[in-house]
């Protein structure tokens, strides 16, 4: 027997995946960026190069690859804290923020135990939760594309070990206001730790979203999870954090992989942090071609919910879905298509936003 009939024969007696592991979606690689005129919008990553000073500090940090990185990533964790006004104890970081949130899971939820968010949400959300042996709660979404968080309340049970927020939402882009999340707090279990995920807080309009550190500093069974992969354009070199209570955070530095932030990227976060202003002006002009696309797009017919993120979301049957895709395809523009739920497209520089609005022009109701 061949080694790929062997994997295709459970029969036999072979090393075999948990259950979990096998119910898992395969990864489909995307396809990859070939030629110059790919428009890769299917990933929410900044279109611009790195920050300057980001290169820079990934440039002087190679020279010390053969060594392994700080694990307690200490001098990044003071620039975060200090950054954020909190303590370094608070703080604890991974290899992006979708590794943190692993962390989070591994480090609170036995096997069974039960995990709540909206869906459709973040697409690693079901799997890191899967994966952890715990049991994924998914909330359908509101009639305007935000959390349905009185459901999201009812769903508690005494199972559920933790209740992720989304905000702004991703794929849909709507926020959930600081006044909806207080209201849910009051009305969740301290023990529950309710994440809120910010990974595309840099582009929401101030206000929109919640305060998330004000509620932190109120309900400690809060964490606050962000990325360096989107704003600071930092998504190849993975590192996001996490805020929480202390004994939160140590058991989150606990459960983490050792050495799982590299040096380089720990430089790069610091710098990135360092460079701000640079940071924000590359936000605004995000924001702007936003807001120049929705209103061509309400021009055309489309009736899109108002996004806080760095990408539009179009709500779409299986139909209209497979048409877009398959016209953005074959414009060479990369999008993320969701079954049974719609599209997601980056906003990116205007002559690809351009691209996509010919697109849909064509396609309009
Ligand atoms: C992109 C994204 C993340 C961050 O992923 P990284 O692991 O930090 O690259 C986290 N949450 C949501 C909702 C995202 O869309």
């Amino acid at each position: 027997m061949t080694h790929d009939q062997l994997l295709t024969a459970p029969e036999t007696a072979f090393p075999t995946l948990r259950g979990a592991v096998a119910g898992l979606p395969s990864y489909v690689p995307g396809r990859r960026s070939a030629g110059l005129d790919i428009a890769a919008l299917a990933s929410n990553e900044s279109h611009y190069e790195p920050l300057p000073a980001a290169a820079a500090a990934v440039t002087e940090a190679a020279g010390t690859m053969n060594r392994y990185p700080d694990s307690a990533a200490v001098e990044l964790r003071e620039r975060l804290a200090r950054h954020l006004g909190v303590t370094v104890g608070e703080v604890a970081v991974g290899p992006g923020s979708v590794g943190v949130l692993q962390q989070i899971i591994t480090g609170l939820c036995d096997a069974g135990d039960e995990v709540i968010f909206a869906w459709r949400s973040f697409e690693a959300y079901p799997i890191l939760v899967e994966l952890a042996g715990a049991r994924p709660v998914r909330i359908p979404l509101d009639d305007a594309e935000g959390h349905n968080l009185g459901a999201m309340a009812a769903a508690v049970t005494d199972r559920t070990k933790v209740i992720l927020l989304c905000t702004p939402n991703n794929p849909t882009g709507v926020p959930i206001s600081h006044e909806r999340i207080e209201v849910f707090l009051r009305s969740v279990r301290s023990d529950i730790l309710v994440v809120i995920d910010e990974a595309y807080v840099e582009y929401a309009e101030a206000g929109s979203g919640p305060d998330s550190l004000s509620l932190y500093r109120q309900y400690p069974n809060v964490c606050i999870l962000r990325t360096f992969s989107k704003a600071y354009g930092l998504a190849g070199l993975r590192v996001g954090y996490a805020v929480s209570a202390p004994a939160v955070a140590e058991g989150l530095r606990r459960t983490a992989l050792p050495f799982s932030v590299s040096a380089l990227a720990q430089k790069a976060a610091i710098a990135s942090l360092d460079a701000g202003e640079a940071m924000e002006s590359r936000v605004a002009a995000v924001k702007q071609e936003r807001a120049r696309m929705a209103a061509q797009l309400e021009a055309q017919g489309w009736k899109l919910q108002p996004s806080q993120g760095n990408f539009l979301w179009i709500r779409a049957d299986d139909s209209l879905r497979a048409r877009l895709v398959d016209a953005f395809d074959r414009a060479d523009i990369l999008v993320r298509g969701y079954q049974g739920d719609g599209v997601r497209i980056t906003v990116a520089d205007s002559a690809s936003n351009d691209r996509v609005l010919r697109i849909l022009e064509t396609h309009a109701a």
